[in-house]
């Protein structure tokens, strides 16, 4: 969600920041700003603007700087203007901060040491701005700001300028992630590995409560109290995050189209002939436990309801699924020992790490399911597993979706007795994406015939359920469509009263044992009025059926299913021209509760 990037160096700042920016776009924003050192005028020069960098860009008068601090703003505290848009500067000039995250006692911070002070927007983040330069009266800038993020409640990312030291940026981390990296080019700091990308060969991922002292060759990490902490930077690897879209339309579509690739890559990361890769030692630890209880969010809470039938069904181990943030504030009884499964494609969804704090509080053993290794959830959990998707920039997740179930199911796999071959079964689910894709072109008419209505359902059973939820909101996400996913055999006990002329509804059906019942279903809608459209696999094909799928083992079917109704939805917006990789109101990684 959002994105900071701060440069200082021999390199042109502008452009380094405006770059790491537009690489943060794909997480989601709604105005952007920066601020330039002008060395001429020996000022720093501040630039904002509503909606896309592409805009703010235009208005930047300014080219040769070495220092420089952007923002990307994804508004919490006051609208969405161009006054509440970062950089925010203190009412005398002297501090200028950018700052991700929310700061949830602004108010009584206000109130108490800023009562007299004049506000020039809305947002939470011009109070410690101008904080700092209270407290600066009496202080040195490094301690101000240190009494400052004392004084916070909630999370932040901040860089901070004094102007009377242009050559350094302060910066300061809790609960949003920053990383900072370094090369023989300067010093880059960003809320993502990408802003890093191109500056940086070696890095280091922040920890909570800490902060930086960044001159262009050095910087220095303190914690609150102002010590100064160890550190070891990590080298940054590239080939983690090839971002170009290459042939297609759009990154959304790119990455449905890697999804086998990204199978094979998770085959090549976790087996050989023989063996699975995963460390026994984490084996024997899930096993020393009765239960498992998976927390996520989102797509990645509909990937976790595919895992636990496959870690009921292979590894024979009770699961239960929980959305995060109902989770982080009740807690279900828990008995026994259970074990905790934690799935975020970012690794920083703040729902999650709210939990996660709760559960090392008490003592639990977990385990992050991630697409970032250097994520904040995949360091700060007992073990990590990693999902080898590669960057996904598009706001809808696709293949970040089908990463994460092949790896729980390797996982299942891995704790079963493994009575049959799953890497031959997920490299088959691979071959049988291709086919389809392969295809692809010739579903466009089909979905504009379809879905012409301002809603839209999905139907299965089993595991065909679970595709559907996360079928409807992949719809719903992009084509801004209302759409449900639903039981099948629930349908009639109510919803169904929805259902007119020419009402759309899609039906998954890939299980034989319940596909009959999923038909009667779906007569019942047409019956009534609805469009349907099926969506199902050779050997259970009927004659009108428009979407057909290669055999797969049908406890691995929603690796396959899903990749028509990610299409779908791709469809659905192209043909209302939305913007597809930034659905409106949405973020990539949601780093607020
Ligand atoms: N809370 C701040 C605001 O509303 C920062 C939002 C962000 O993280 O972009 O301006």
């Amino acid at each position: 969600m959002c994105g900071i990037v701060g440069y200082l160096g021999k390199g042109n700042a502008k452009s380094i920041v405006l770059e790491g920016l537009k690489r943060l776009e794909y997480r989601g924003y709604d105005s952007a700003g920066l601020s330039l050192l002008d060395e001429k005028q020996n000022q720093f020069n501040i630039y904002k603007e509503k909606g896309r960098i592409a805009q703010l860009e235009k208005i930047i008068d300014l080219n040769d700087a070495r220092v420089a601090i952007g923002h990307t703003r994804w508004a919490t505290h006051g609208r969405v203007t161009k006054e509440n848009a970062h950089p925010h500067q203190s009412n005398n000039g002297r501090f200028i901060v950018v700052h991700n995250g929310v700061i949830d006692n602004y108010k009584s911070l206000m109130k108490t040491y800023l009562p007299d002070t004049v506000f020039h927007s809305e947002t939470d983040t011009e109070v410690i701005v101008n904080l700092i330069e209270l407290f600066a009266v009496k202080k040195t800038p490094a301690n101000a700001i240190l009494e400052v993020l004392k004084l916070l409640e909630g999370s932040y990312a901040l860089l901070v300028i004094d102007i009377n030291t242009p050559e350094t940026i302060y910066a300061a981390k809790h609960k949003s992630p920053l990383l900072l990296g370094k090369s023989d080019k300067g010093i880059v700091i960003g809320s993502d590995m990408m802003a890093l990308v191109n500056t940086a060969d070696n890095y280091l991922a922040l920890d909570d409560e800490t902060f930086l002292r960044i001159t262009p060759k050095n910087f220095t990490l303190y914690n609150l109290e102002g010590e100064v902490l160890p550190y070891t930077m990590s080298l940054l690897d590239l080939d983690d995050f090839s971002s170009e879209k290459g042939e297609f339309e759009h990154f959304m579509l790119k990455e449905i189209h890697e999804q086998p690739a990204v199978l094979r890559r998770i085959i090549s990361k976790y087996y050989n002939d023989t063996d699975i890769h995963i460390d026994k030692i984490l084996l024997e630890k899930i096993k020393a436990h009765d239960s498992i209880h998976i927390l996520a969010a989102g797509t990645s809470m509909h990937a976790g309801l595919i895992a636990k039938d496959l870690l009921e069904s292979l590894a024979n181990i009770p699961t239960q699924v929980h959305i995060a943030s109902e989770f982080a504030y009740q807690q279900p009884l828990l008995k026994g020992k259970p074990y905790f499964i934690l799935i975020s494609q970012s690794g920083e969804t703040a729902d999650l790490r709210a939990c996660l704090v709760n559960l090392k509080k008490e003592k639990y053993q977990t385990l992050t399911v991630t697409n970032v290794r250097t994520s904040t959830l995949a360091r700060e959990a007992d073990d990590y597993m990693e999902i080898y998707a590669g960057p996904e920039i598009a706001v809808a997740s696709t293949k970040a979706y089908t990463a994460q179930i092949a790896v729980l199911a390797t996982l299942a796999y891995a704790l079963s007795d493994q009575s049959f071959d799953l890497k031959r079964e997920l490299s088959e689910i691979a071959q049988a994406m291709e086919h389809f894709l392969d295809k692809k072109d010739q579903y466009k008419d089909l979905v504009a015939a379809t879905l012409t209505k301002r809603n839209c359902f999905y139907i299965g059973r089993g595991l065909d359920y679970y595709v559907c939820l996360e079928a409807a909101l992949k719809l719903k996400e992009i084509s801004y469509i209302q759409t449900e996913g639903f039981a099948a055999g629930e349908l009639k006990h109510g919803t169904i009263a929805l259902i007119e002329e020419d009402t759309p509804v899609i039906a998954i059906i890939s299980n034989r044992k319940t596909a009959d019942n999923t038909r009667s279903n779906l007569n019942e809608v047409k019956s009534r009025g609805a469009k349907t459209l099926t969506i199902t696999t050779e050997s259970l094909k009927e004659t009108d059926d428009q979407i057909v799928l290669d055999d797969v083992n049908p406890s691995l079917s929603p690796l396959l299913t899903v990749i028509p109704t990610q299409l779908i939805a791709y469809y659905a917006a192209l043909i209302r021209g939305h913007d597809i990789d930034k659905p409106r109101n949405l973020a990539k990684s949601v780093t607020v509760e």
